[in-house]
């Protein structure tokens, strides 16, 4: 079969491999669509610690099952099928109080490689993760079902209501999917970044303000009366944002740290700020398979539209095309079809 490989920063193969085969508990599939996500542009810019060189490449895909290993109950060759890299071990300190995002084994036992014609999905989670397509969902919305779970799981536990005030920093597909959620739970919401092509999409999207970054801090003045947001997500991973994120909530507010940045860094707050306005700081990592389902949910209910975030498709192939496009701020997430 025909895979990507991710040699080192900036250098992709397209590489001749056995196709696998898939063990007792295990599904291979045939992938439909694989997307690009802002984690594997940073790997393919400058390297990314999750995301070992060279080596197979790409996390978010759909596909056709080809062939169900022995003890495979659920699903059979022809089954369209949607899926996540990762699933918890159950069996961890994290695991055991429930905190599944936090499993400690869920990156070693991840998989990569949906920039493939195949790829073998491990038991664990076949038993967790994988899913029937709906029929009305195009394999590359369901693709879909791995990036969604993560910003399910970030908006998890805040009690959004009707009328909360939002502001997203960021334009990226995280960003953007932050404000079709938000939007589902009826708040209002302005976004900011700084490709005006994306801030386009999200008025599209039904963002009820845009705004670029220079304009923000006098649009917020207007928009809360200088109040601030009930709820402020960095979908960034700039450390300046993180930074800055906390000027912009409300006494009483929380703000989401959504975007990772370098092992490291360092930010700093006024501690009075944070005190006396007693202002939650949350950090997002990952998701939990309940987040998993809850992800499904909405995209097999046609609760969301995630079509308007795929900027264009690409053969394996063409796989430079795509993230050099997204390197230079264009689009927000492509489809790769094998
Ligand atoms: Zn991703
Ligand atoms: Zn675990």
């Amino acid at each position: 079969m025909k895979a990507v490989y991710l040699m080192q920063p900036g250098t992709v193969e397209i590489r001749d491999i056995p196709t696998p085969k898939p063990a007792f508990g295990e599904v291979l599939i045939r992938i439909k669509a694989a997307l690009t996500c802002g984690t594997d542009l940073k790997a393919f810019l400058r390297g990314h610690p999750m995301i070992p060189m060279p080596g197979l490449f790409g996390h978010e895909f759909s596909g056709v099952v080809e062939e169900a290993g022995k003890g495979v109950i659920r699903f059979r060759p022809g089954d369209e099928v949607m899926s996540v890299h990762t699933a918890p071990c159950r069996k961890c300190r994290s695991c055991a109080i429930g905190e599944y995002n936090l499993c400690e084994n869920i990156m070693q036992t991840k998989i990569l490689g949906a920039f493939a014609e195949y790829i073998v999905i491990p038991k664990h989670i076949v038993q967790q993760n994988l899913f029937h397509k709906a029929p009305q969902l195009a394999f590359e919305e369901a693709a879909f079902l791995e990036p969604l779970a993560c910003v399910v799981h970030g908006m998890k536990g805040l009690h959004m209501k009707k009328g909360d005030s939002v502001l997203i920093i960021g334009t990226g597909p995280i960003g953007l999917l932050h404000l079709l959620l938000a939007k589902l739970k009826g708040t209002r919401v302005m976004i900011t970044g700084l490709e005006r092509d994306r801030l386009e999409t999200a008025r599209r999207l039904g963002a009820d303000d845009v705004t670029l970054p220079s304009l923000l801090v006098e649009n917020i003045e207007t928009a809360t009366s200088g109040l601030g947001f009930d709820y402020v997500f960095e979908c960034t991973g700039q450390v300046e944002v993180w930074e800055n994120a906390v000027n912009y909530v409300r006494p009483g507010g929380t703000v989401i740290l959504f975007g990772g940045c370098k092992q490291g860094t360092v930010v700093t707050y006024d501690t009075y700020r944070i005190h006396y306005n007693e202002i939650t700081l949350k950090g997002i990592f990952h998701f939990t398979p309940a987040d998993v389902k809850e992800s499904y949910k909405l995209l097999g209910d046609g609760l969301i539209n995630v079509k308007p975030l795929i900027s264009g498709n690409y053969p394996l192939e063409k796989i430079r095309e795509p993230f050099e496009r997204l390197s230079r701020g264009e689009g927000v997430k492509y489809a790769i079809t094998p």
